[in-house]
């Protein structure tokens, strides 16, 4: 097997305080996700909602799933009652959907709301504007089973280091911008999630208090 055991702990050592690590362990096999885990690793990522349900159903209870990937309106409810964090709420539609759900299984399910900033047309999220939008109106405050932890954001796929730190820090201006206007007296907005496994280091430096990380630590995914 991969050495995700070595490969877990060369990134967490390097993580400093305040950055926790979401290991995304898509396409990835259950063995690998107990390797971390037997290493204390509890709190892992995954984008496709049928593979997240079986391996909720395998894996121990006391995990953490995130679901970081673009979430449709209709799958919600499979993942509603065991849902640690959704990730990437792009919507007012998909956040109110969570929020039925959850209030359906008494549950207060945290999410983030996804950014685009990336250059790629092929990315999911909010603009900055769009984002701005949603905070501005009153609907997303009458939400009671949903509790709004901060912003994620994905940086352009390049190997132009500077342009991805160019994105991220535009993240976390954004994130200031908001945590003032919209979340001033709320401790639990506090999360920032960006960094993968190439673009982590500069996530770390850019404020980031959540990385992503899959290939760095579980190898490359079989599809
Ligand atoms: C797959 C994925 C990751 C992890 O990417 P790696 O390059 O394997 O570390 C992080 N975030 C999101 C949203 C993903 O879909």
């Amino acid at each position: 097997m991969f050495d995700v055991k070595g490969r877990l702990h060369k990134i967490l050592d390097t993580l400093p305080q305040g950055v926790r690590l979401v290991a995304i362990s898509k396409y990835h096999p259950n063995e690998y996700i107990e390797a971390a885990y037997a290493e204390g690793q509890r709190v892992f990522g995954e984008s496709h909602e049928q593979e997240l349900r079986q391996k909720h159903e395998a894996l121990p209870k006391d995990i953490e799933w995130h679901f970081i990937g673009h979430l449709q309106t209709n799958k919600v409810k499979y993942i509603a009652p065991y849902v640690s964090m959704i990730e990437a709420v792009d919507s007012l539609k998909l956040l109110k959907e969570i929020n039925r759900q959850a209030e359906k299984q008494g549950r207060v399910i945290r999410v983030l709301l996804e950014l685009h900033i990336a250059e790629e047309s092929t990315k999911y999220g909010l603009t900055l504007d769009a984002c701005r939008e949603l905070l501005d109106g009153p609907e997303w405050r009458e939400l009671k089973n949903v509790k709004i932890c901060g912003l994620m954001m994905m940086a352009s796929f390049v190997d132009d280091k500077e342009q991805i730190r160019r994105e991220m820090q535009t993240a976390l201006d954004f994130f200031h911008e908001v945590k003032e206007k919209y979340f001033a007296s709320d401790p639990d907005f506090c999360e920032r999630s960006w960094g993968m496994s190439d673009d982590y280091r500069i996530a770390v430096e850019t404020g980031s208090t959540m990385v992503r990380i899959g290939t760095s630590i579980f190898g490359p995914r079989v599809y």
